[in-house]
């Protein structure tokens, strides 16, 4: 724990993750589009492996990847917009990741459809600048999603927080893929003993099946952003014309309440103790 242990941080970590689904491939293939979509919201799958790590893990050097101040401009979010909503909040403030810390993206493209790195790219800086957040697709990755996957990987990265994952599996990994969930995202938030709660690296994990259909692949944005969108943060909305839609696929680019709610969260506070 070394310099941590000194400043007090403590480790009450919470994950949440989203998930988007569909009720199978019939509605996708119908005349016209839209359909019974549902969106299921999934506390648990990384929930558990937590638990293991806030018991043993270690956690970096606080301070790793960070700058004195925010590294990108904050973002004004739409005037009047009110569709959006947070995973979490701490004194009616959206739990976010610090806006002075460079956040990779690493993608692992095994079982990805063809130009899958592309799209990712494309929707992590969609994101990135939604948000505000210095958030960079910096490479590949072996690192097979695990829904107990641990946020401090040193032998794999280095000393500092895992960047951001982005996989495909398969059912034999995660089960609701074989019940119309096509993806999941989220992040890991923790708690400084002194300061604000955090979140410090995330995953996104999309269906390899769903997406080796070639008439699937053009969900694969939609998906994406959806997913990105709990990692920083944002929960569902009731409102159909956003990304954030509890009620899932339906061919929405972002709306002007993803973006409030994603420029709300690029204007969080710097957390140097993490
Ligand atoms: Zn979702």
């Amino acid at each position: 724990m070394g310099e941590r242990g000194r400043v007090g941080v403590g480790v009450l970590a919470v994950v949440l993750v989203g998930a988007v689904a569909v009720l199978g491939a019939r509605w996708l293939l119908a005349p016209g589009g839209g359909g019974p979509l549902r969106v299921l919201f999934h506390t648990e799958v990384l929930r558990r492996g937590l638990t293991d790590w806030v018991g043993g893990g270690t956690m970096p050097p606080p301070g790793v990847d960070a700058a004195e101040t925010r590294i990108h401009p904050a973002v004004d979010p739409p005037p009047g917009a009110d569709s959006y909503a947070f995973l979490q909040s701490d004194d009616g403030r959206p739990v976010t990741y610090s806006p002075c810390r460079r956040i990779s993206v690493v993608v692992n493209p095994r079982g990805a459809p063809p130009g899958a790195v592309a799209v990712v790219t494309d929707t992590v800086r969609l994101i990135g600048r939604a948000t505000g957040l210095a958030l960079t697709v910096t490479g590949t990755t072996r690192e097979p999603y695990r829904p107990d996957r641990q946020p401090y990987q040193p032998h794999r990265y280095g000393e500092r927080w895992a960047p951001v994952l982005v996989a495909w599996a398969g059912p034999h990994r995660i089960p609701d893929f074989d019940h119309g969930t096509v993806g999941f995202g989220g992040s890991v938030a923790l708690d400084p003993v002194v300061g604000d709660r955090s979140y410090v690296t995330g995953s996104v994990v999309l269906d390899r099946e769903f997406f080796a259909d070639p008439t699937h692949r053009g969900y694969m944005g939609e998906v994406l952003l959806h997913e990105l969108g709990h990692v920083v943060g944002l929960d569902h909305v009731g409102a159909e014309d956003q990304v954030m839609w509890a009620g899932g696929l339906h061919g929405a680019s972002l709306g002007d309440g993803d973006r409030a709610g994603l420029a709300r969260l690029g204007r969080g506070p710097c957390t140097p103790d993490l």
